[in-house]
């Protein structure tokens, strides 16, 4: 896909999320929020679900969770425009309750797809519900701040995952805030470490006997990252 018909493609699957009905969580939206952020980028954080901010302004993690959101990107020199945010479902579950399974069940089909455009090296769940989605079974107390290869079935088969806490948790508590930072402090270490495998899987299926028909690679070339310096740039 060139960059174009993958800003559109996710553009189409936002504008069939913005009128959908497939589960009761439409009925008390404001607005759905399918996500946003960098068509090409190789990073994409997946929350729970809008809050009420988001569900006023249609954009994912805007208010309190969202800044600290964003001061976990800027420790490691990214900004939110390099990555995608989105959540596991779309529409904000009245009075912030957890969303039920059968409303994840039927928002998924539209991560997936997400997931399937943008085909990142490197997913960061936030939060019990959307690691249960990538790591079945796991804990967060256990699983934050460690990576794991997805279950292609999630419809981003070449990734990685890695868990974090959800910024409203860590907004409720000193030290899973402090433990935040550090997980945060990791994705980059966790960006390389997907980069390597999908590498060597990308190497792998071409096999070796004719490198002149290897296709090029869908994850973005950036400047190899300054050992000194250690964290990789998205752009
Ligand atoms: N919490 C989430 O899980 N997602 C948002 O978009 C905002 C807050
Ligand atoms: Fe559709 Fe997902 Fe919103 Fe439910 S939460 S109405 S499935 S977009």
């Amino acid at each position: 896909m060139t960059p174009t018909e993958r800003a559109e493609a996710l553009e189409a699957i936002a504008a069939e999320v913005r009128t959908c009905t497939r589960c009761r969580l439409h009925q008390g939206r404001t607005r759905a929020v399918p996500g946003e952020g960098h068509p090409d980028t190789e990073v994409v954080f997946v929350g729970e679900g809008p809050g009420v901010n988001e569900d006023r302004a249609g954009r994912p993690f805007v208010g309190r969770a969202g800044d600290l959101l964003v001061r976990f990107l800027a420790t490691i020199g990214w900004r939110r425009e390099e990555v995608f945010i989105t959540n596991v479902v779309k529409c904000r579950p009245p009075d912030n309750r957890d969303p039920e399974p059968d409303e994840i069940a039927a928002c998924l089909p539209y991560l997936e797809r997400q997931l399937g455009v943008l085909d990142p090296a490197l997913i960061v769940t936030l939060g019990r519900h959307s690691m249960g989605r990538f790591i079945p079974g796991a804990r967060i107390g256990q699983a934050h701040g460690t990576l794991h290869p997805v279950d292609p079935a999630t419809g981003a088969g070449s990734a990685m995952v890695y868990a974090m806490y959800h910024p409203a948790a860590a907004l409720r508590s000193t030290e899973v805030e402090r433990q935040s930072y550090d997980d945060a402090a990791g994705i980059p270490a966790a960006l390389l470490e997907a980069r390597r495998r999908r590498e060597t899987a990308i190497a792998a299926a071409a096999g070796p006997a004719r490198p002149d028909v290897l296709e090029a690679p869908t994850f973005i070339e950036s400047t190899p990252p300054d050992p000194a310096q250690g964290a990789p740039t998205l752009f």
